[in-house]
């Protein structure tokens, strides 16, 4: 186990324990016996001996996990989970809120960046990369692993080793339920900050609970995931940080980056000159938000905010985030 002594998030100190178990205490051994029955390779025998800690930031409301098992052995817990071999599926649901969000990024770049070059940090299967490709974007994949590397560059992607990207290469760097697995996500930021061109776009999409702080209060680890008490949201091991859009924002603006907002499906910089709508306009935005009709359909328990690098030095923006409620 390595020891975070400050917020991955926002760099505090010595942040209070909320929960500090051992690893083969009932509840926690419980909850990954339940967990990863599915997962017979999956070895935990290395975490016996050691604690669970959870650390709650009282500067930016991280709740993460203050012991992190080292690289070896997130490798090896990876690997043993397997990895899919079987062809992404395309489902209309999945593809539209991806397809409409690229749009809105691509329009915020245009006319400054006639084509964009976008990037998907830890692409997984590639889904989201193929359909930026198929979308006319040229499209960059990486990831640790690089089982979907061959279908990808069959579909014209460019895969990377993580450690390999150049400075200033990318338009708009999706992370796509990345940041939560990560032992040292500011370092992650910064290197995606070198990454993007100035004025380009960062997405940190990440998991997302509501109700967490309660059901901390008296934490039912054995609750299945998806239920109503679920713990999924710190899950030991896999879940390292839970971010609230406070400490996603001190996270980004750590590494130059600013937040954007979202306003129907439009991004709007800090220094965007203000808009001017008139009352109709006004109402016609208000409605649409009441009725759901522009909001992103992101499914529940997960937040998405967008960031972008800044021309030149200029002073970071307000926050503005964009929470998806259960
Ligand atoms: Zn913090």
């Amino acid at each position: 186990m390595k020891q975070r002594s400050q917020c991955p998030a926002c760099g505090f100190n010595a942040a209070p324990l909320i929960v500090d178990l051992p690893f083969d205490s009932a509840e926690i051994a419980g909850y990954l016996r339940a967990f990863y029955a599915s997962y017979p390779r999956c070895d935990l025998a290395p975490l016996a001996g050691t604690r669970c800690q959870l650390a709650d930031c009282p500067a930016c409301g991280c709740r993460y996990q203050q012991g992190v098992p080292d690289d070896a052995f997130l490798a090896n817990f990876y690997r043993s989970l397997g990895t899919s071999v079987a062809p992404v599926a395309f489902e209309p649901y999945r593809i539209e809120p991806i397809v409409r969000e690229l749009m809105m990024v691509v329009r915020f770049l245009q006319p400054r960046v006639p084509c964009p070059r976008v990037l998907d940090f830890g692409t997984g299967e590639g889904r989201w990369a193929t359909i930026a490709a198929a979308a006319g974007l040229t499209t960059g994949a990486t990831d640790l692993t690089s089982h979907a590397f061959a279908t990808l560059q069959r579909h014209g992607i460019a895969c990377f080793d993580p450690a390999a990207l150049a400075p200033a290469d990318f338009d708009f760097i999706n992370t796509e339920q990345v940041c939560e697995h990560l032992a040292a996500p500011a370092a992650i930021l910064d290197q995606l900050s070198r990454v993007l061109r100035p004025g380009g776009v960062l997405k940190i999409g990440v998991p997302h609970d509501p109700n967490l702080r309660r059901k901390l209060r008296q934490p039912d680890w054995l609750a299945p995931k998806n239920s109503p008490d679920s713990l999924n949201g710190v899950a030991p091991i896999e879940h390292l940080n839970h971010f609230e859009p406070t400490s996603l924002i001190a996270l980004a603006v750590r590494a130059g980056l600013q937040p954007l907002q979202i306003r129907g499906w439009t991004l709007v910089s800090p220094r965007s000159p203000p808009d001017s709508f008139g009352p109709r306009q006004r109402l016609g935005l208000w409605l649409r938000t009441k009725i759901g009709a522009d909001d992103r359909t992101y499914h529940t328990l997960t937040q998405t905010i967008f960031f972008e690098k800044p021309l030149c030095a200029e002073a970071i923006g307000t926050a503005a985030t964009h929470c998806v409620q259960p």
